[in-house]
């Protein structure tokens, strides 16, 4: 039995060189900081509708959400849908402002009443027409229940979707809960519809955003910036990525 002795201890060395194995690629994750996901939770919870808005990312993380920007918008309890006008102004007032495009329409954030933040049918086609020109872009949901969803869409390599997860960063700067300047925004911007007047098709169909879509959206400034810098996305991933090709503009 001493013979076994040589053999125990050989065993704390593998330990340790296991430990020092390089760490798997971190998977990108959505950030929100306490600010940015407080009003999100807040707007989510004003009406009984969806609402949808656009993530502002910080200036040098392009998955670290600062603010919630909501827009004109047609809301019933399946669907969001912009108004093609607010969409335009959105893009000239942030143009206008001198923010870099991957600050502010790359990050699709909606809200779900209910428990599940499963995209809908709605959402997959939203996602992919209206995003998917972009070099990259993440679509978000929260639900009532407090479920959340994000995915990434890319076009590195191959393109590819990956589900990140998404976390709240309490370690950036933050400022404090604004619930009037957030409640002003939600009337000015949401408009509650009953479904009955506005089906699913409504949605569904080819209206929202497409005007702009069409002459705007096509010249293709908004889609591409080499962000590879700033966002590594690692192609060798892990189980969770998909292999659907990306959605190709004609
Ligand atoms: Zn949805």
């Amino acid at each position: 039995m001493k013979d076994s002795v040589p053999i125990a201890a050989p065993k704390k060395k593998m330990k340790t060189t296991r430990r020092k194995r390089r760490p798997k690629e971190p998977t990108p994750t959505l950030r929100f900081s306490p600010f940015a996901w407080a009003k999100l939770l807040f707007l989510r919870d004003l009406g009984d509708t969806e609402v949808g808005g656009f993530g502002i990312s910080n200036e040098d993380d392009p998955l670290l959400v600062e603010d919630v920007r909501l827009i004109g918008q047609r809301t019933t309890v399946v669907s969001v849908e912009f108004d093609d006008e607010a969409v335009a102004d959105f893009f000239d007032a942030q143009v206008d402002a001198g923010l870099a495009v991957e600050r502010w329409f790359r990050l699709w954030l909606h809200t779900h009443p209910g428990d599940s933040a499963e995209p809908s049918a709605t959402d997959e086609e939203t996602f992919e027409r209206v995003f998917g020109r972009c070099d990259w872009a993440v679509m978000a949901i929260l639900a009532t229940g407090g479920q959340t969803y994000a995915r990434m869409r890319f076009k590195a390599g191959p393109g590819g979707q990956i589900e990140i997860p998404i976390d709240v960063d309490f370690s950036v700067p933050f400022v404090g809960s604004d619930p009037v300047r957030w409640e002003r925004e939600y009337d000015e911007c949401v408009r509650p519809e009953s479904p009955q007047f506005a089906p699913l098709k409504s949605a569904a169909d080819d209206t929202g955003w497409k005007e702009f879509y069409g002459e705007e959206f096509l010249e293709g400034e908004f889609f591409q910036h080499d962000m590879s810098d700033a966002v590594d996305i690692s192609l060798e991933n892990d189980g969770r990525l998909h292999d659907e090709p990306i959605f190709a503009a004609e």
